[in-house]
């Protein structure tokens, strides 16, 4: 993972290439659908002395330059990723909270279509699946006493 590529992007969206910035991205490519919380963990371990509002500070301003995604799943907090523009959608396991990521389920077109627009001009559509993971299905037919 070239760490130049990232500072291309940071140059590209017009902001000024930091450790700190560096490291955040560089954490959410390789940890998607990370709490705020966890990227300070990561980046803190990649050596780099990041202050817990510096994350949120950082999180903050890729955002708005469109390099990161926040997602915000009904009743856990602000999760962030590093894939953008792709439209992807995602599922999330009810019991344990594990986030991944669908591709748009029929066609990006699809998706974006609306059957009523209001007027709006739709420029994204977020799709958020809801369901039980294999790991967690299992638990909870094992306290079903079913065989597993
Ligand atoms: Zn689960
Ligand atoms: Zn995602």
């Amino acid at each position: 993972m070239a760490e130049l590529d990232i500072s291309d992007q940071l140059r590209e969206a017009g902001l000024r290439v930091t450790r700190q910035r560096l490291a955040v991205v560089r954490v959410l490519r390789e940890h998607p659908h990370a709490t705020a919380d966890a990227v300070a963990e990561r980046v803190r371990a990649l050596g780099v002395t990041i202050s817990t509002q510096a994350v949120y500070d950082v999180l903050a301003a890729l955002e708005s330059a469109g390099l990161i995604r926040r997602i915000e799943p009904a009743g856990s907090p602000g999760i962030f990723e590093a894939r953008v523009h792709d439209n992807h959608h995602h599922m999330v396991c009810r019991r344990c909270g594990l986030i991944v990521d669908v591709s748009c389920v029929v066609g990006e077109a699809a998706c974006l279509t609306p059957s009523e627009s209001h007027g709006f001009a739709v420029d994204e559509a977020e799709v958020t699946f809801w369901g039980l993971c294999p790991a967690c299905q299992r638990i909870a037919a094992g306290e079903r006493g079913e065989p597993r």
